[in-house]
């Protein structure tokens, strides 16, 4: 499937303000929002103001580049949201939740999503003791994700779990360190999902 891989940062100066789609590096002084205050490109200094359709578009486009999902592929998700008891705006995000790239960066196995889809790909994982290499893959409440055996000496993920154990995990996540595995004990509750997002805008962007 297509996926975007430009400049990440270009990403967050657009919505004009933090995604934190680089995991540690957009904690420091480095971060793109910091230094260049403004949106990229030619007219980025003298952007106007958004209707409430442009307001509404932002909002949907902010979504889709946190989790980084395409516009048919978020497109699918929404209806599927749309079709599940409760608050779709709600749901839609609990289903970005599920995702395996965006838990096995939950559980602190990556720094970002991006890089967690990498690792997803690239086959260092397994659910419930089977492999899976789909990003996209949904987990269930009570699934178990745990590095497979012969990617436990990766670096790259040793060093990711040290930085994720001092940041602390979410509540719906139970993770245990030693032996690099970590249980989706439960959908997340809206207020969990701690995101600078309005989901009834997304509701309202796809009700027109
Ligand atoms: Fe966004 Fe992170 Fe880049 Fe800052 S460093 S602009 S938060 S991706």
């Amino acid at each position: 499937m297509a996926r975007y891989t430009g400049a990440l940062c270009r990403l967050c100066r657009r919505e004009g303000e933090k995604l934190f789609l680089k995991g540690n590096r957009c904690y420091t002084e480095k971060c793109g929002v910091e230094r260049r205050k403004y949106a990229p490109g030619q007219h980025g200094q003298s952007r106007g103001k958004l209707s409430d359709y442009g307001i509404q578009l932002r909002e949907k486009q902010k979504v889709r580049r946190i989790y980084g999902i395409m516009e048919d592929q978020f497109r699918i998700y929404f209806k599927k949201a749309a079709g599940m008891k409760g608050i779709t705006g709600e749901v839609l995000l609990q289903l970005l939740e599920r995702r395996l790239d965006n838990a096995v960066c939950r559980m602190g196995f990556a720094s970002n999503r991006r890089q967690a889809r990498q690792l997803v790909k690239h086959g260092h994982f397994q659910v419930n003791g089977k492999q899976v290499d789909i990003p996209s893959y949904l987990l269930k409440p009570g699934d178990v994700v745990e590095v497979k055996e012969s990617s436990r000496e990766s670096q790259i993920i040793s060093d990711n779990l040290s930085i994720a154990e001092h940041k602390g995990f979410p509540e719906w996540i139970e993770v245990d360190l030693q032996n690099m595995k970590a249980k989706f004990v439960r959908i997340p509750l809206r207020d969990e999902i701690q995101l600078p997002v309005q989901e009834q805008l997304i509701v309202e962007f796809y009700s027109k």
